[in-house]
């Protein structure tokens, strides 16, 4: 449950960002005609603005991982939350996930060992 919610603000939180740096955007387009210094300030804050949002993005990720960990141990699916987790060994080292993964098979999702989400490789048919 927690992971959860976790995870959804760790999907969420992208387009959270994007839409502020937009609405910044629109707002620092509206004042280049009326405050210049306005709008200059605005393009300060957007760059330095990206130093919080990279590290809330990071911890959100940082802190997501051991949970992901632990349902995956428990075999149910960080994602969709069946329990159909099912670990892949072997032929993933191309993929990064250093030679051992685990997939659902409830909704096809793949996750590496450190419990984040990875697409798996095509099964090879040669
Ligand atoms: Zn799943």
């Amino acid at each position: 449950m927690f992971h959860t919610v976790v995870r959804q603000i760790r999907v969420a939180y992208p387009m959270v960002v994007f839409g502020c740096y937009l609405l910044a955007f629109v707002t620092a387009f509206a004042m280049v005609f009326m405050l210049p210094v306005g709008a200059l300030l605005l393009v300060f804050v957007g760059l330095m603005g990206l130093i919080p949002v990279v590290t809330v993005a990071v911890a959100l990720r940082a802190f997501e991982r051991p949970l992901a960990r632990a349902k995956l141990q428990r075999g149910d699916c960080p994602a969709c939350g069946e329990h159909a987790i099912e670990s892949v060994s072997g032929a993933l080292e191309s993929a990064g996930a250093g030679g051992a993964a685990h997939f659902c098979r409830a909704c096809g999702t793949g996750f590496s060992q450190r419990g984040e989400d990875m697409v798996l490789p095509e099964p090879t048919t040669l």
